[in-house]
């Protein structure tokens, strides 16, 4: 068997990559300079990759910025506001970042990963090829005696992930021929990865048929060998994508549900085929079973023969960090980690036939952390063992409702924030002074209380409603509590690319999770100890929590979600214990984690619901519960956020009223709800006739007495000023809107 990488990370062990982006984007490293940088940067990882031992060593998936709009720009697909520049790195960047004259392109999630990829634009553009970026890459890696295996996005998916196209045939035939010429240039090159992660969601018969013979063209188009490559689920038309006119199908066999092992079993596989086995995971940190990994092999070996198949990881190893190596974490848990070398190291060893040493060393580092008093935290498992068959509150919403605004009396259209206040670069001096130890706990403390008293003042003279204390003392909202949970570990080096050059570090979620101390009392209470009008409790959803972290694989992720929820819940309990009135849990990535195919979307909205509704229905009928959602187009998971028995909740939509509008006039929706009413992810101050007439259209399809005003988001990105000064104009045009009703009403 050969030994094969679908794609490395690219931000470097020490984030070499993304430093010098942002020292070239600042002006401070020359475009020459730059280009090397990045060029040693690409080679160490090739050299890397071939020391480790990989057969088929990916190149063209480095990138500079999102392997989409490498894809996009390298046929031309620019937006119209661009396309007057020249086809320049500048414009590259331009259209991923936005410059003086034009918006940047829109960024969204990468299928049901937190990686965003730039969405290509089709108006009116007619693609024509650029450059043959896979061959400049190929003959790049030559020139250092890798041979290398040029990696490309397939038409379809890159089509698919688009906006603006007239007619998908159109569109992907428009490419075809341009990728014919890449590939029909790169014959030297042995194998050439195509993907199409696409095929892993519903495609529908015609899309299938395009999908078909844009493939028996670019068959044509060349000897080398191809390979059709899929990740992220199993596939949906297995016998259909099987018999496609290529040389290899790839195969995710780690998340597939076991979907993909079971169609090869069941309808075989062609003979003459190739079959890249994706079986060592490259969405997750955790350090393969060798033994259990040996065994799917076997299994495939039945079907498909030895010197027939490839052994790769799952996934692209972009969304895992770099190396183990860095780390330093107590032992039990460092030994059971893999990030991207580890795991190539793996697909070696596999590929090669490990040794029972080997295995072995895997299985006792897996076993040690298995028997871990972290995985076994009994109060936690009984818990578990008597989960609620129901999570109900004690009435129903249309009670609690007459119940609340006995208890609030707040006026029509109150008016509210999301959470967050500027997190200003003092505050953030301060905290990391304070985490370096070098800040006093007292000192910080005191400087976040005045922090807090600060803004409520502040609130209270723009004159909100509903207040909030600010999260000044929180850098992430899901580190925030998984650094106060038992269950938690946090990496020094352990980056992912989530956008950009930005990169976060997911936690680690490798024990059972529990509630160790209250969490977020202390700050809230103060800030409630200030004001009679209520100050909203904050705290970050489980399915949040779950799907921003690198989460255990020994037992399903509904039962971590669970377990976060119990904890939650306690937080929860506190809190109300302690007077507060009204409690916000946030779930902007319940989204994001939809999977990719339909028919599994009611079970993964069955669990996030549950789990929601286990943290957050304890309360009694006077306490209201807010939740917060960052997307707009949620119409069609509307259902389940109805469901979710939240008393109100945010959501942000300042730049899609008009889509949003459609989702009311077809679903009923009774709960309070606060249409976002201005985008806080620009600098922007709002105007006043802007927010005026996403009131009046929200008024439409709603009834006055369901909706709150507040902006679209959290404000900590923005500055103080800018976010006093809309906060001002958003209560002026609530206050105006809501005189407007009082005298329809009277
Ligand atoms: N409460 C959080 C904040 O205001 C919510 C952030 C988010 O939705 N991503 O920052
Ligand atoms: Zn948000």
């Amino acid at each position: 068997m050969k030994s094969s990488n679908l794609g490395y990370p690219r931000i470097g062990e020490k984030r070499e990559w993304k430093h010098a982006l942002e020292r070239f984007w600042a002006g401070d490293l020359e475009e020459t300079a730059f280009l090397q940088e990045m060029k040693e940067l690409r080679l160490h990882h090739l050299r890397k990759q071939q020391e480790i031992g990989i057969d088929l060593i990916p190149v063209g998936d480095f990138s500079f910025y999102d392997h989409v709009l490498d894809a996009a720009f390298m046929f031309g697909i620019v937006p119209k506001r661009f396309a007057q520049q020249e086809m320049s790195l500048r414009t590259y960047f331009d259209i991923a970042r936005g410059n003086d004259t034009a918006v940047a392109a829109e960024m969204t999630k990468w299928f049901n990963t937190n990686y965003h990829y730039i969405v290509p634009e089709w108006d009116d553009v007619a693609p024509k090829l650029i450059e043959n970026r896979p061959l400049r890459l190929y003959e790049e890696a030559k020139e250092i005696g890798i041979h290398g295996k040029p990696v490309l996005l397939g038409p379809v998916t890159l089509v698919k992930l688009s906006k603006g196209y007239e007619s998908f045939k159109r569109a992907v035939e428009a490419l075809v021929p341009l990728y014919e010429q890449v590939l029909s240039e790169l014959q030297e090159a042995v194998w050439i990865q195509i993907d199409e992660p696409i095929l892993a969601t519903d495609l529908s018969d015609e899309e299938f048929e395009v999908l078909h013979a844009a493939y028996t063209k670019l068959r044509k188009a060349t000897n080398s060998r191809l390979i059709l490559q899929t990740y992220f689920d199993s596939i949906t038309r297995y016998k259909e994508v099987v018999k496609l006119p290529v040389d290899a199908i790839g195969l995710d066999f780690v998340h597939d549900r076991g979907e993909n092992l079971l169609s090869l079993q069941q309808y075989g596989f062609p003979q003459e085929k190739y079959l890249a086995a994706g079986v060592i995971d490259g969405r997750n940190v955790w350090r393969a079973d060798l033994k259990s990994k040996q065994h799917v092999l076997e299994q495939l070996t039945k079907i498909v023969p030895n010197d027939r198949l490839l052994v790769q990881p799952s996934a692209s190893l972009l969304h895992v960090p770099v190396t183990v190596k860095e780390e330093s974490l107590e032992d039990t848990l460092q030994n059971a980690l893999a990030f991207a070398d580890e795991k190539l190291a793996e697909v070696v060893l596999l590929a090669t036939g490990a040794d029972s040493a080997a295995i072995e060393v895997s299985s006792i580092a897996l076993q040690a952390l298995a028997a871990s008093p972290a995985r076994n935290h009994e109060a936690v498992r009984k818990a578990m063992q008597n989960l609620p068959a129901e999570v109900e509150r004690n009435s129903p919403f249309t009670e609690r409702r007459e119940l609340q605004q006995a208890r609030f009396g707040l006026p029509l259209l109150p008016t509210t924030t999301i959470g967050s206040f500027p997190q200003t670069a003092e505050v953030r001096q301060k905290r990391r002074a304070w985490r370096r130890g070098e800040l006093p706990d007292a000192t910080y403390q005191a400087y976040i209380r005045a922090e807090i008293k600060k803004w409520i003042e502040m609130q209270e003279e723009i004159g909100l409603d509903v207040l909030v204390h600010g999260e000044f003392e929180r850098t992430d909202m899901v580190e925030y509590f998984g650094e106060k949970l038992a269950g938690f570990q946090f990496t020094q080096n352990g980056w992912v690319q989530s956008y950009g050059s930005r990169c976060v570090k997911p936690p680690l979620i490798y024990g059972d999770v529990a509630f160790v101390a209250p969490m977020t009392v202390k700050e809230t209470l103060y800030a409630q100890s200030l004001v009679n009008k209520p100050v909203k409790g904050m705290l970050t959803g489980p399915i949040t929590i779950l799907n921003w972290s690198f989460v255990r694989d020994d037992m399903p992720r509904r039962d971590v979600a669970n377990q976060i929820a119990l904890a939650l819940r306690e937080e929860v309990e506190a809190l109300e214990d302690h007077g507060i009135r009204m409690i916000q849990v946030d779930e902007p990535a319940l989204r994001e984690g939809l999977p990719l195919k339909r028919k599994h979307w009611d079970s993964y909205l069955a669990d996030a619901v549950y789990a929601f509704k286990l943290a957050t229905t304890v309360v009694r009928d006077t306490t209201q519960i807010h939740t917060h959602m960052c997307y707009s187009n949620f119409e069609d998971i509307i259902e389940a956020i109805a469901a979710l028995d939240a008393d109100v909740i945010s959501i942000e939509t300042s730049r899609s009223h008009g889509e949003l509008i459609g989702a009311f006039e077809t679903h009923t929706y009774e709960k309070g709800i606060g249409l976002g009413v201005y985008d806080i992810h620009s600098p922007r101050v709002p105007k006043l006739s802007e927010i005026e007439r996403n009131i009046a259209r929200a008024l439409q399809v709603l009834h006055p007495k369901q909706i709150w005003i507040n902006p679209d988001c959290g404000l900590k990105t923005r500055g103080i000023d800018e976010t006093v000064a809309g906060l001002c104009i958003m209560v002026q045009a609530a206050k105006r809107a809501r005189r407007q009703l009082e005298a329809v009403i009277q």
